[in-house]
């Protein structure tokens, strides 16, 4: 299998949810061996996990004292799609919030065409189990693979018996993706937005890019738009999250009411020894 990158730039625009303000990321072509690079304020900066400096509501990248923020639902999709080098400049500190899912990033990559290059892809493939477990007992583990792929258990447990107990099992595939995965917004709780608003963040923030919660109530109209829809988009997260490794990652991942906290705390764990992995 070889390296893939966009055979044309693509454009995708909407309102960063921190600023409100729009904003717009162009993805472009970029050499084998690239990897994932973003730009912006001509600052370049890997997708890597050891560039990641926040993970409290979102991952966020910083370089030279840029920052970039909400990189996950991008990444997952890149993931996905199998897309291994671009070059993504942006024209403000975060990502387009869109509708707090990755769907419209998908529908954006429908029609754009790709380039195999030269060299192979790389892989890394898990061949000691890493975990990592914070001190309130919630977990995330990478084993190695059963079958050549990234599989993911994901449990989620809430209070409110509108979300309840969740879980996804399953291999993650394009088509598990466009019709399980990407499509799930991000949730939160209409207490949590008030705090947020209250320290200046989350501008943009609106029923049109978040599912929000009050108590047993569903504040969006029409709902959720799957029955496990929270669950979904922690996979979501996990996906675009465990793409900051730099590689396909071949894994069997369980996690147990994880975020991106835990998802890059697992990944600093993986690299502490090549014993624990294989790149292939
Ligand atoms: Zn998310």
């Amino acid at each position: 299998m070889k390296q893939k990158t966009l055979l044309k730039p693509l454009e995708i625009k909407g309102i960063g949810l921190h600023s409100g303000r729009q904003t717009t990321v162009k993805i472009k072509p970029a050499d084998e061996n690239t990897g994932i690079l973003f730009e912006k304020d001509g600052v370049r900066m890997k997708a890597l996990y050891q560039n990641v400096k926040d993970t409290q509501n979102c991952t966020l990248l910083e370089k030279d004292g840029v920052q970039i923020s909400t990189i996950e639902h991008l990444m997952a999709t890149l993931c996905v799609l199998g897309i291994d080098n671009a070059l993504i400049e942006c024209s403000s500190t975060e990502l387009p919030i869109l509708d707090g899912s990755a769907k419209e990033i998908l529908t954006c990559f429908e029609n754009a065409h790709l380039q195999t290059q030269k060299a192979p892809k790389r892989f890394l493939k898990v061949m000691k189990s890493v975990s990592f477990k914070d001190d309130k007992g919630n977990f995330i583990e990478l084993c190695p693979p059963k079958n050549e792929n990234l599989h993911i258990y994901f449990k989620i447990e809430f209070p409110s018996k509108i979300v309840g107990t969740q879980i996804f099992d399953g291999d993650i595939t394009k088509d598990i993706f466009a019709s399980k995965i990407a499509p799930c917004r991000t949730f939160c709780e209409k207490y949590q937005i008030d705090y947020l608003r209250t320290l200046g963040l989350i501008k943009g923030g609106s029923l049109d890019n978040a599912v929000v919660l009050d108590g047993e109530k569903i504040l969006n109209e029409g709902g959720f738009r799957l029955q496990d829809e929270c669950v979904g988009h922690k996979v979501l997260d996990l996906v675009g999250d465990l793409y900051t490794s730099g590689y396909a990652l071949l894994a069997d991942v369980k996690a147990y009411k994880t975020g991106h906290y835990h998802n890059n705390m697992v990944l600093r764990n993986l690299f502490e020894t090549t014993d624990n992995y294989e790149i292939l």
